[in-house]
């Protein structure tokens, strides 16, 4: 959940394979706005009876042939042959998913014209549909069933809660990333997972809730302490830090690193580090947290205090797995051991799956990680 740089990437991501489902529309259900592709030029669509709609003062729609390219043009936004002098425009398929190469979109796609020769590429879907999906790693399809479901009650709730932090920011034109800095989505594909289609269904419109909704946050394993919000990003937010007995046998609950140290000072270069020998690495923890805030790095030319979380994101986030970690170097290598993997708020993936297996309801694993929230249906 690292603030995002505008920066021009593309999402290719593992699929979670998904759909083939209808997609859930209601009356009730929230629509969100998930950003799919930045700064890109062009993007082919396909798919059965595209309609293109235009922001006309009485909108304008009608038929697409496809598959159809859409890109940036110096005076709008250029569609097959089209020229349009609009700076977005928004293209649905009212039967199918519509198909951006290997992944599958259901509800609305809207293109936004960011440059001269960049567009960025929404998708706008029901809340319910958007669950499906997201990714494993998000949530972990194979899990037990009490877990599945407290996993989509806390994506459920992450979703609405960042809409309405961006509601507040007027310039912002979407309200979640379609990649890890939120939740990772890819759109439905492939067979059903079933797990989790039931568990969207047996828990139709379950937020969390404390004076408001509950900023959901979850990782993968806590090591054995959750963290406060404000600690791991400085934000203040609800949050509760919990002993968690119950993440222990995760394959993350322990973990080491070792890196040469040549390697180690090459990857902090570009990040202001100046000098060819390393003298010492210390750490500054957190108050009342195992975890660390700030690492200092001596070299013969200087100290480079950095953040441990900007930390793990130089040396790689799949690497140097939380900041909960002790570190050791010699002349030849830079060893880390650590507890835990992702940065540790809210509910810890691991320790929720082995309280299912204990026996638990999500009901019960919502509590014990989100202690003032309760469960409350939206819709
Ligand atoms: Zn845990």
């Amino acid at each position: 959940m690292v603030p995002t740089a505008w920066r021009p990437f593309l999402i290719f991501l593992p699929l979670l394979v998904l759909g083939p489902w209808s997609s859930v529309r209601g009356p009730n259900i929230p629509s969100i706005r998930v950003a799919l592709l930045k700064n890109v030029p062009a993007v082919t669509l396909q798919g059965k009876e595209l309609r293109i709609r235009l922001p006309e003062e009485k909108p304008v729609s009608y038929y697409l042939d496809s598959p159809v390219r859409v890109s940036a043009a110096a005076e709008g936004i250029q569609v097959g042959d089209q020229k349009y002098a609009y700076p977005q425009v928004r293209i649905q398929s009212l039967e199918k998913p519509i198909a951006i190469g290997s992944r599958q979109f259901e509800g609305t796609l809207e293109f936004h014209k960011t440059g001269d020769d960049s567009l960025l590429v929404l998708n706008d879907l029901s809340l319910e549909t958007y669950l499906t999906g997201l990714v494993h790693g998000e949530i972990h399809a194979s899990w037990p069933a009490e877990v599945i479901k407290a996993q989509v009650v806390a994506a459920r709730t992450y979703a609405l809660f960042r809409q309405e932090k961006r509601k507040q920011n007027k310039n912002s034109l979407y309200d979640l990333e379609g990649d890890q800095d939120d939740q990772v989505y890819v759109g439905s594909k492939g067979s059903a997972d079933i797990s989790v289609q039931k568990a969207i269904e047996q828990t139709h419109g379950e937020v969390l809730w404390f004076l408001g909704l509950y900023p959901a946050y979850f990782h993968s394993c806590c090591g054995g302490m959750t963290e406060k919000a404000e600690k791991a990003w400085g934000k203040k937010e609800t949050s509760a830090q919990v002993a968690d007995p119950f993440c222990k046998r995760s394959p993350f609950s322990e973990w080491e690193l070792k890196l040469s140290t040549g390697d180690f000072l090459k990857k902090l270069r570009g990040h202001g580090l100046e000098g060819r020998h390393l003298k010492n690495i210390s750490l500054e923890r957190h108050d009342g947290s195992p975890r660390n805030a700030v690492a200092v790095i001596e070299t013969d030319k200087m100290n480079l205090y950095i953040g441990a979380t900007d930390l793990r994101r130089i040396v790689g986030y799949g690497k140097l797995k939380s900041t909960w970690f002790e570190v050791q170097h010699s002349p030849h290598s830079v060893s880390f051991r650590g507890l835990g993997y992702g940065h540790g708020v809210g509910l810890c993936q691991w320790g929720a799956k082995a309280m299912a297996e204990a026996g638990k309801s999500y009901q019960e694993i919502l509590k014990f990680y989100y202690p003032k929230a309760v469960v409350r249906k939206l819709y």
